[in-house]
């Protein structure tokens, strides 16, 4: 038998057999245990809290822990935990089609259920190649935008342009053409590329995070040159497939970044967000044009995709729970409050000697520094431990801090992250 370990450290006990994400474990240092979270807050193992500033990867928007959420949830625990969604139905899932058809854009018509935001998106290729193969087209490419981040998995790592760590696989990716996005001087030759790129008419469709890329370090584009560009794409037959699953569910400030454009997607993926932080779910919901080139008494023309755990009922329950309180006065004054404590922020910072440039959208704020620095390198550690010091969770991206804090965010914790920063900017 294994010996107790109940006195060890969770970050010594880790060691022994985690392997974990984007990490390499030669140069990293130890993991810290976290004991438990609660609203805005995170609590390591020797108590100490910090706000999580970035809502845990901008899942758990609501707080971690929602009693709401998790009462939801563990009364929906007692009659249904899962069941294959092939072949069956259960009203989890059949009400958060409902209900999130009512606010997802007009267009949305079907969801196709998955575990994550790479299988959102990978199911969003998978849809967008197989829609012109079903009638008889041959479009082998993809259109993505350069630093767009879409997930790990082989096809959403092939259309992500982020890819310095995607090396070994770059011989295995899926043919990618890659556009900048757009500004206000670069929009035109966008477009004067984009109109003899087609004439080779092999685009599928074209993947992109809708006016933010978070991983490229939450940049903010300009919402008419997207629309020109997707308005363009959509006249020539390419499939537009957002990824919201960082943007979608009010953080932007509408319900998604796609509200901001005139020219609807064809397909989106969304995650993160959509469950709350709770239990992993990803979904693609598309048009009915789309779904209606695979409806056929050939039964090829299927979409056969499907993962184990597809629908899960609790994960369809905190997501029905999550897009309940999102619609709640109290969630949507924590966003609007969000909006106004960032602006008063910006305009206290914006000049300040060290920071290059700001930015806002929503409730997500980003800031970068003057100074050049590598995205997983020295200062950027430098940073982090003070922050993290501070009892304040952020995650700078290379020289940019961001901030993309839960709605429910209290003003004190927020100023304690602007705190942190402003202390912060004096150490670079
Ligand atoms: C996080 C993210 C993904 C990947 O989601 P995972 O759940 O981490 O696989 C895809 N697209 C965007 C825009 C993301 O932010």
């Amino acid at each position: 038998m294994r010996k107790t370990v109940a006195l060890e450290k969770l970050s010594d006990r880790d060691k022994k057999h985690l392997w974990h994400p984007l990490t390499q474990h030669k140069v990293s240092p130890d993991m810290l245990g976290i004991a438990k979270a609660k609203g805005a807050l995170l609590f390591d193992e020797d108590g100490k809290e910090y706000v999580d500033g970035i809502s845990s990867w901008y899942t758990c928007m609501y707080g971690h822990c929602n009693p709401y959420i998790l009462k939801k949830v563990s009364d929906q625990m007692q009659h249904l935990d899962q069941v294959v969604f092939s072949g069956f139905t259960h009203e989890p899932a059949v009400r958060l089609s409902e209900e999130l058809i009512k606010i997802l854009p007009k267009n949305q018509e079907k969801l196709f259920f998955s575990d994550n935001g790479s299988t959102a998106t990978e199911v969003g290729i998978k849809m967008a190649l197989q829609y012109h193969h079903n009638k008889g087209e041959k479009r082998n490419a993809l259109l993505a935008f350069e630093e767009g981040f879409h997930g790990d998995t082989f096809g959403a790592m092939s259309v992500s342009g982020l890819s310095v760590y995607n090396g070994p696989f770059a011989d295995f990716f899926i043919e990618v053409e890659r556009i900048p996005v757009p500004t206000e001087t670069n929009i035109n030759q966008i477009l004067m590329f984009l109109e003899r790129r087609l004439e080779k008419n092999n685009i599928a469709g074209f993947i992109y995070e809708p006016l933010v890329q978070g991983a490229a370090a939450m940049k903010i584009h300009d919402s008419d040159g997207l629309d020109k560009i997707l308005a363009f794409l959509k006249e020539h037959g390419v499939l537009l497939i957002a990824d919201e699953v960082m943007t979608g569910f009010g953080k932007t400030g509408k319900n998604f970044a796609s509200d901001y454009v005139q020219t609807k997607p064809d397909i989106m993926c969304l995650s993160k967000a959509l469950t709350a932080g709770l239990i992993p779910m990803g979904l693609t919901t598309c048009t009915e044009e789309v779904y209606m080139a695979f409806y056929s008494d050939d039964i090829a023309k299927g979409l056969f995709h499907g993962h184990t755990y597809t629908a899960n009922p609790l994960a369809c329950t905190a997501a029905l729970a999550a897009l309940e309180l999102l619609q709640t006065d109290e969630i949507q004054t924590g966003i609007q409050n969000s909006i106004k404590w960032h602006q008063k922020f910006d305009a206290e910072i914006k000049n300040h000697p060290k920071v290059a440039n700001t930015r806002q959208l929503g409730v997500i704020y980003a800031l970068d520094l003057k100074v050049q620095m590598e995205r997983y390198g020295n200062l950027r550690n430098k940073l982090f431990n003070h922050f993290m010091e501070q009892g304040v969770f952020l995650r700078p991206l290379g020289h940019t801090i961001y901030i993309l804090a839960p709605f429910v965010t209290t003003k004190e914790q927020m100023q304690r992250i602007y705190g942190a920063i402003k202390s912060a900017l004096d150490l670079v």
